[in-house]
């Protein structure tokens, strides 16, 4: 047993993987998880998600020695202070938020000097959200980056590093400032470009009336999986990472006015040169066995 206890404070696609593959591994003694809403709560319950499901937050960490912080980015600080006062004793409290200096900011003034906070990033979902969508799949061959501050307790990270092992994941430490940047030019960006995309097409839409859905092609298909993400999620990410987020969009920009001037001048080496040199991005990705080889970005429908 890696951990006694497990308590998840948000029930949604993150949290409910996690459980999915933590019960496939037999890695836990008991789970316990709480969400906002009754009608989640109602929901994990009917599916077994965890073993208790609790009406509060405070319920749900009492005796627990992990604690999982599953919900948006600018729900954090709330949540942290919520359940401070309930923390056991040399318990640890990570979470899964998609950008890691601002988590940092929001929880650490509101936790007990008696836990280890070490933060968490599990490079690993899909566009759909809730307790029902999580599969114990998820997390396989996946990145899970950790950014441990100064002076982390070694055993605290040893024993989270084996729990996301045990899950399927592969564990990298990142300084906070590093993994936003980065996540900013492999997520955050690319989430914004497609939510872009698809806010022209359907401006288009009202114009070519409905042509755009009929014959959707494979670029635009897959741009829409991307834009149907969460919205609550995204507007968090992007209210949150900033700074990152503002600076590849702006490194974006020069490079599309550029390829912009070369279909205007007719320059035909610069865009095959251009293309060519992205199709090798996207075969270093499929060798480093991040995707397979398929039109659908390698996502199992589901
Ligand atoms: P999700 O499926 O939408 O679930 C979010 C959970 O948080 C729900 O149980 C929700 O409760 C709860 N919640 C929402 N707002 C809250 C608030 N203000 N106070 C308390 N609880 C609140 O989300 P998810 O995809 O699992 O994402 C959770 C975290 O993982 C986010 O920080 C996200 O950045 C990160 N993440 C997501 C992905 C991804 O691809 N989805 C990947 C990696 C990391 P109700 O259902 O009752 O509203």
């Amino acid at each position: 047993m890696i951990y006694q206890r497990v308590a998840f404070i948000g029930l949604g696609l993150i949290a409910s993987s996690m459980a999915h593959a933590i019960r496939r591994a037999g890695l836990v003694g008991d789970m316990t998880g709480t969400a906002r809403s009754a009608r989640t709560r109602a929901v994990a319950a009917e599916i077994g998600l965890v073993d208790k499901v609790c009406e509060t937050s405070a319920e749900a960490v009492r005796g627990a020695d992990l604690v999982v912080l599953c919900v948006p980015v600018g729900a954090m600080a709330a949540v942290a202070a919520e359940i401070a006062p309930h923390l056991s004793h040399g318990a640890t409290v990570t979470d899964v938020g998609s950008v890691k200096q601002a988590v940092i900011d929001a929880v650490t003034p509101h936790l007990p000097g008696h836990v280890h906070f070490i933060p968490g990033h599990p490079l690993a979902g899909t566009e759909h959200s809730g307790p029902e969508s999580g599969f114990a799949e998820l997390f396989d061959n996946r990145w899970c980056i950790l950014t441990p501050q100064e002076g982390t307790d070694p055993g605290a990270l040893d024993r989270l590093t084996q729990l996301w092992r045990g899950i399927g994941a592969n564990v990298d430490l990142m300084d906070p400032p590093h993994h936003d940047l980065v996540l900013a030019v492999t997520s955050h960006t690319p989430h914004l470009i497609a939510y872009t995309m698809v806010g022209v097409a359907d401006d288009l839409r009202r114009v070519t009336d409905s042509e755009v859905i009929k014959y959707s092609a494979a670029g635009f298909r897959d741009f829409t999986r991307i834009a149907a993400s969460d919205p609550t999620m995204w507007r968090d990410v992007f209210l949150t990472n900033k700074d990152a987020t503002l600076e590849i969009l702006g490194r974006f920009t020069e490079e599309l006015f550029a390829l912009q001037r070369a279909i205007r001048r007719g320059d035909g080496d610069l865009l095959h040169d251009y293309f060519t040199r992205t199709r090798a991005i996207r075969r270093g990705i499929i060798e480093a066995g991040q995707d397979i080889d398929a039109p659908d970005f390698g996502r199992a429908k589901r």
